[in-house]
C-alpha cells in the first residue's frame, strides 16, 4: 500500500507546535516527511488540510470481557471500538470468567486477539488465582507468554502480605503491579462517592480515603519489595497529592493513570440515579477533577487510560444500587479530551499524545509510536473542526454505556493507519 497524505499538521509529545508536512507511507512505514512530496506510482493521495496527524493512541486499561461475558464485549468488538476511537493498542484487564490467571488463558486470549484484529492487544494477568486474594496466580507461566502487568483490577489485593510476597517474587523478573485502590472495609455497595449525592439518594457511598489508604499502602509495599507499582484510575485529590509526595521522594518506582470520566464529570452528574454515571472508583467532586488535571499536566499522573468497561443496556437499566459499575471509553476518549481540554487550551496536543499514546506504551516497555520518517505506520488523522455524534450507530462496541451516548462533541477521528492497512476511514470525511 502506498499513501501520500498532504498538508497534515503533525502532533508529537515533544512540541506544543504542530508542523505542517506531507507524509508518504509505503508498505507499512512512513518513508518520507516533507513539503511538496510527489505521489509515487500507484499511490493514493489524501488531502489532510486542516487535519492533525498523530500517533495511534494506546489504552493501558480496557475490559474486553472475553472469555465469559461476550454479551457485553468480545476481543473483536473491543478492537473495533478501539479503532473507531483512534486507539491502536490496548492492555486487557484479567477480570474475565475464567479470570486471566494462567498461561492457558493468556494463550487463549492472545490467540483470539491475533485472529480478531491488527490492533496490538496485550493482557494483564491476575496477581491471585481467580482474583480471590488467597493464593498467587501462575505468574511465572504468564510471564513466559509476555505478560508484564499483574493486577486484581476490579478489586484491591486485600492481603498485604500476599501482595508483598508477589512483588518480591515477580518484581525480580521485570513484571510490575497495577493496583485498583479501594480499602474493602470502607467500600459502600460500590455505587458512588460518599458525599452530598450519596446522602441525597440514600445509598451508602465509598469515601475518597478508601482509595487514598490503598494508594499509600501499595506504594509502601512496592518500596519494601523494590517493585514497580502502577496506580490505576486515580480519582481523588489526596490520591494525586499522595502520588506527588512519593514521586518527589524518588525512592520507589511508581506510575499512575487517570480516566477521562474522572477528569470530566462529578457526582452531581448522577442526578436522579443515572447509571450512565456509575463506575468504580466513583465520580467525585470538581476539586478532584481539577487535581487530576493538574496531575496530568505536571506529570504526577503519567497516563490516561479509559477503564473501558462495557455492560449491556439491560444491566444498566437496573436500579442504581444493582446496576454494574463502569462506562465504555475507547470510542469517545480522544474526541472528548479534545473537546473539553485541547480545544479550550487547558493543555495541548503534545500533552495528550504523551499521556494517551507515548507513556502507556513506555509503561508496557514498547517503543512509543511516532509520526516520523522511518517509523512504522501507526497514526491517525484528526479533524478538530468537525463534530462527532455518539449515537448507537456510531459505536462499534457491543455496549454503549457511556454518558456521551446521543451527544455531539467537537473533533473527529477520520482515518487510522496501522502497518500496511487503513483500519478506519470515515466515509463522510
Ligand atoms: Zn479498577
Amino acid at each position: 500500500m502506498k499513501l501520500l497524505i498532504t498538508h497534515a499538521r503533525i502532533a508529537s509529545e515533544d512540541s506544543p507546535a504542530l508542523t505542517e508536512a506531507d507524509l508518504l507511507v509505503e508498505d507499512g512505514r512512513i518513508t518520507r516527511i516533507g513539503t511538496g512530496l510527489e505521489a509515487p506510482e500507484g499511490a493514493r493521495t489524501i488531502d489532510a488540510r486542516g487535519r492533525i496527524a498523530m500517533p495511534g493512541m494506546f489504552d493501558a486499561h480496557v475490559h474486553f470481557r472475553e472469555p465469559g461475558f461476550e454479551n457485553k464485549e468480545c476481543i473483536a468488538s473491543g478492537c473495533a471500538a478501539a479503532i473507531n476511537g483512534g486507539v491502536t493498542g490496548v492492555v486487557m484487564m484479567p477480570n474475565t470468567r475464567p479470570a486471566i490467571d494462567s498461561p492457558q488463558i493468556v494463550a487463549q486470549v492472545l490467540e483470539s486477539a491475533r485472529r480478531a484484529s491488527p490492533v496490538r492487544v496485550l493482557t494483564a494477568g491476575c496477581v491471585t488465582k481467580g482474583r480471590e486474594g488467597r493464593e498467587l496466580a501462575a505468574i511465572d507461566g504468564m510471564r513466559a507468554l509476555g505478560v508484564r502487568m499483574l493486577t486484581d483490577d476490579g478489586d484491591t489485593t486485600a492481603d498485604a502480605a500476599l501482595l508483598l510476597h508477589a512483588m518480591q517474587y515477580a518484581g525480580e523478573f521485570g513484571m510490575f503491579f497495577a493496583s485498583h485502590c479501594e480499602e474493602p472495609s470502607l467500600a459502600g455497595p460500590r455505587a458512588l462517592n460518599d458525599g452530598p449525592t450519596s446522602y441525597r439518594l440514600g445509598i451508602r457511598g465509598t469515601p475518597a480515603c478508601a482509595e487514598e489508604i490503598i494508594i499509600d499502602r501499595d506504594i509502601r509495599l512496592a518500596r519494601a519489595a523494590g517493585a514497580h507499582l502502577h496506580i490505576q484510575h486515580v480519582s481523588t485529590r489526596m490520591g494525586v497529592e499522595t502520588l506527588r509526595w512519593w514521586k518527589q521522594r524518588g525512592d520507589v518506582r511508581v506510575t499512575a493513570e487517570a480516566a477521562p470520566h474522572h477528569l470530566l464529570f462529578t457526582e452531581d452528574n448522577i442526578g436522579d440515579f443515572d447509571t450512565a454515571y456509575k463506575m468504580n472508583p466513583p465520580l467525585r467532586t470538581r476539586s478532584d477533577n481539577e487535581a487530576l488535571i493538574e496531575g496530568l499536566i505536571d506529570g504526577t499522573i503519567d497516563l490516561i487510560a479509559t477503564d473501558h468497561a462495557p455492560h449491556t443496556a439491560f444491566e444498566k437499566s437496573l436500579d442504581f444500587a444493582s446496576a454494574p459499575n463502569g462506562v465504555t471509553g475507547l470510542e469517545t476518549a480522544l474526541v472528548s479530551l479534545h473537546d473539553a481540554f485541547v480545544s479550550k487550551q487547558v493543555f495541548g496536543w503534545d500533552l495528550l499524545v504523551k499521556r494517551y499514546s507515548a507513556e502507556p506504551r513506555r509503561l508496557m516497555c514498547l517503543a512509543p509510536a511516532r509520526v516520523a520518517e522511518g517509523e512504522p505506520a501507526d497514526f491517525l488523522l484528526f479533524d478538530p473542526s468537525r463534530d462527532t455524534t455518539f449515537d448507537r450507530g456510531f459505536m462499534r462496541s457491543r455496549s454503549a454505556n457511556t454518558p456521551f451516548l446521543g451527544r455531539t462533541l467537537r473533533g473527529s477521528v477520520d482515518l487510522v493507519v496501522l502497518g500496511n492497512e487503513v483500519l478506519l476511514e470515515r466515509d463522510d470525511a
